[in-house]
C-alpha cells in the first residue's frame, strides 16, 4: 500500500488569491464568506473544496472559526489509560493489540480498579482534565458491565470527566454506562465508508455507525475520529470528515490520529503522511465541526514540535497527554509543558 503524498504537493489547486483580489479588509479571498453555523448538511465536494484552499487561506479560514468559538490559547487536555492490554479479536490493519499480529504486545485482564484510580489520580495532579479508558475488545460483553461501570464511578468521584473506549455497545450498555456517570464514549470511524474494508475486515463501517448512535441516544457525549496516513487518498479523508459533518450531531471530540507504523502489523511499513496533510486534515475538521473538540491524537511524536503547532494553528484544541498512548509512545509530559511555554497555550480549565 502506498502513502498518497503527492496529491498533497503536486495536485494543481486554485492560486492564492492576491490582495487586489481580496475583501482589503480581512484578507479573505474575495468572495468567500465564513459561515460561522453549526452544519450537518455539508456534500463532499464543499469538503473537498476546503482541502484544495490555499494552505494559507485554509489555515486563515480556519483560524476565524476556531476563534469564534474558542479561545485560541487553550488546549483541553485529556490521558489515556489502556485499561485491558492485547488479545484484541479484531483485524484492524494499524493495531498493536490485535491477537492476528506479532507486534510483542502481550495480553493482559482488565485492570484492577486501585490500579486504574492510580494512575487517574496522577493523571489529574499532571493537569488532565479528562481521563479516557480504553480496552483492545471488539465489544463490550455484558459480563463486564459491572466492573467497568465501577471503574467509571470510582474516576468520577475524582472530578475528572470520564471517557471509554471498549469496542462496540448495545443500547442497554450505553445507557448503563451513562448511568454509572460516564461523560463520553470513543468509538473512531477510522477513515471513509469506501476504504474501510481495505483497513478492517471483521467488523463494518455501519457498525461503528451503530454504535455512536447507541451512545448518542443514551445521553452520552460522542469522541469520533480517525487516522489518516493509512495508505488512503484525499478522497477519503474527505469521506471520513463528511461521514463525521453529517451525523445527526457532531462529535463532542473529533480525534484526528496520524499513522504510528506498528512494526507486526500489516501497515508496519507505510512510510508516514506528509504534515502538511494532516495539518490540512485538521483545518477541514475544525471548518466542518466548528463546536467540536478536535483532538490531535496519535503521531504528535513525529509531528514535533513545529507540525503541532501548525496543528494547533488549523485549530486543534486537545491532546492526549502523559507519555503512553494505548501502546505508542506519546511526548512526554515534560515536553508537552515546554511546548505549551513556547506558545503560551494553556490547559482549557486553567
Ligand atoms: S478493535 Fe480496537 S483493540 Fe481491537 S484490533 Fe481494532 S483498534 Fe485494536
Amino acid at each position: 500500500m502506498s502513502i498518497d503524498t503527492q496529491e498533497s504537493t503536486t495536485k494543481s489547486r486554485p492560486k492564492a488569491a492576491t490582495p487586489a483580489e481580496t475583501d482589503g479588509q480581512h484578507g479573505r479571498p474575495a468572495g468567500t464568506v465564513i459561515d460561522y453555523a453549526v452544519r450537518i448538511d455539508w456534500t463532499r465536494d464543499e469538503i473537498s473544496a476546503l482541502f484544495s484552499l490555499p494552505f494559507n487561506d485554509l489555515l486563515f479560514q480556519a483560524q476565524q472559526v476556531h476563534r469564534h468559538y474558542f479561545d485560541a490559547n487553550r488546549v483541553q487536555l485529556s490521558t489515556l489509560l489502556n485499561i485491558k492490554q492485547g488479545g484484541c479479536s479484531e483485524d484492524c490493519k494499524y493495531c498493536s493489540q490485535s491477537s492476528r499480529y506479532e507486534t510483542g504486545v502481550d495480553r493482559e485482564e482488565l485492570m484492577d480498579v486501585k490500579l486504574v484510580m492510580n494512575a487517574a489520580r496522577s493523571a489529574k495532579e499532571s493537569g488532565a482534565e479528562r481521563f479516557c479508558m480504553g480496552a483492545a475488545w471488539r465489544n463490550l460483553k455484558d459480563r463486564d458491565v459491572a466492573a467497568i461501570a465501577e471503574i467509571v464511578k470510582s474516576v468520577k468521584g475524582l472530578g475528572m470527566e470520564t471517557c471509554l473506549t471498549l469496542g462496540m455497545l448495545t443500547r442497554e450498555q450505553a445507557e448503563t454506562l451513562k448511568e454509572s456517570g460516564l461523560d463520553y464514549y470513543n468509538h473512531n470511524i477510522d477513515t471513509s465508508p469506501e476504504y474501510y474494508p481495505e483497513v478492517i475486515t471483521t467488523r463494518c463501517f455501519e457498525d461503528r455507525l451503530e454504535t455512536i448512535e447507541h451512545v448518542r441516544e443514551s445521553g452520552m457525549k460522542v469522541c469520533s475520529g480517525g487516522i489518516i496516513g493509512m495508505g488512503e487518498e484525499r478522497s477519503d479523508r474527505v469521506g471520513m470528515l463528511h461521514a463525521l459533518a453529517t451525523l445527526p450531531e457532531h462529535p463532542g471530540s473529533v480525534p484526528i490520529n496520524m499513522l504510528v507504523p506498528i512494526p507486526g502489523t500489516p501497515m508496519g511499513d507505510l512510510e508516514p503522511i506528509d504534515t502538511f496533510e494532516m495539518v490540512r486534515t485538521i483545518a477541514v475538521a475544525r471548518i466542518t465541526m466548528p463546536k467540536s473538540h478536535v483532538r490531535l491524537s496519535a503521531g504528535r511524536r513525529e509531528l514535533g514540535e513545529t507540525g503541532q503547532a501548525l496543528c494547533f494553528l488549523a485549530g486543534a484544541n486537545s491532546i492526549f497527554y502523559g507519555d503512553k498512548l494505548l501502546t505508542t509512545s506519546n511526548p512526554e509530559w515534560l515536553q508537552d509543558q515546554e511546548l505549551f511555554a513556547k506558545l503560551d497555550i494553556e490547559g482549557e480549565q486553567a
